[in-house]
C-alpha cells in the first residue's frame, strides 16, 4: 500500500472510530521528495487518493487539492524532528478537554498513568498558547516546542502529534487521547502514577529521548 492509501485507510479509521469528526483533523507523511497533507475542508472519513495535498521539499502545492490551512503547524513537527515521518492533528474529545483546563502544567498536562502513553508520547507534552485556527504565529511555538517533544497540545484546541511513520503518528494519536480520557476519568481519585524511574526504564527499554 503506498503512502496516499494508507493515509486514506488511516483517516477513515481514525474517523470512523469518532476520533475524528465533520472537517477536523489532518495528517501529514514525509515523503523521500516532499510532503503529502490532507485537503483543507476534508473530512477524515472520507478521504480520496486522488485528491490528496502534494507538496515538494519546500512545501510548495504541486499536487492534488489545495492543502489543510493548519499545514504550518505539520511543517513546524516535521522540521523540528528529522526522525518524524509523519504527524496527526486532531481536535479528539478527551485531549482537547484537557487542553482547554485551566489550570494544567505547562509540560506534563497528562500524567504517565499507563505505559504505552510513555512509550508512545514520550515523557512531555508541552501546552502552547491559544491561537485562532490557521494562524501563522503558531508555527515558531509548536518548531520549538517539537524539537524536545514528540507531541505538544494547542490550548482550546487539541493535540499535534508525530511518529517515526504514519502508522506510529497515528498510534501515539490514539494513545495520547486515551490516556487523556483516564486523566479525566481519574481526576480527584488520587491515581497512582508512573515513578520517574518507571518512566525513564521505559524510555530507556523502548527508545525515544524523551
Ligand atoms: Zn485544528
Amino acid at each position: 500500500m503506498d503512502d496516499a492509501a494508507l493515509l486514506v485507510e488511516l483517516g477513515r479509521s481514525l474517523f470512523d472510530r469518532g476520533f475524528s469528526v465533520g472537517s477536523a483533523g489532518n495528517i501529514s507523511v514525509r515523503l523521500a521528495d516532499g510532503y503529502l497533507i490532507t485537503p483543507t475542508n476534508s473530512s477524515l472519513g472520507r478521504l480520496e487518493v486522488a485528491r490528496i495535498s502534494r507538496l515538494d521539499r519546500g512545501w510548495n502545492h504541486i499536487g492534488g487539492d489545495p492543502p489543510s490551512k493548519e499545514v504550518f503547524m505539520h511543517r513546524a513537527v516535521l522540521t523540528a524532528r528529522p526522525d518524524a515521518g509523519a504527524v496527526v492533528h486532531l481536535h479528539s474529545t478527551n485531549a482537547t478537554a484537557i487542553a482547554c483546563l485551566a489550570a494544567i502544567g505547562d509540560t506534563a498536562p497528562i500524567p504517565p498513568l499507563t505505559p504505552y502513553f510513555v512509550m508512545r508520547v514520550g515523557r512531555l507534552l508541552p501546552v502552547l498558547p491559544y491561537h485562532r485556527p490557521g494562524d501563522p504565529a503558531m508555527e515558531a511555538g509548536i518548531h520549538a516546542a517539537a524539537k524536545t517533544a514528540r507531541a505538544v497540545l494547542l490550548a482550546n484546541h487539541g493535540p499535534v502529534v508525530s511518529g517515526a511513520t504514519l502508522r506510529d503518528a497515528v498510534a501515539a494519536a490514539e494513545e495520547l487521547e486515551e490516556a487523556a480520557r483516564l486523566a479525566l476519568l481519574l481526576r480527584g481519585c488520587s491515581p497512582r502514577a508512573l515513578t520517574p524511574a518507571q518512566v525513564d526504564d521505559l524510555l530507556a527499554s523502548f527508545g525515544g529521548a524523551g
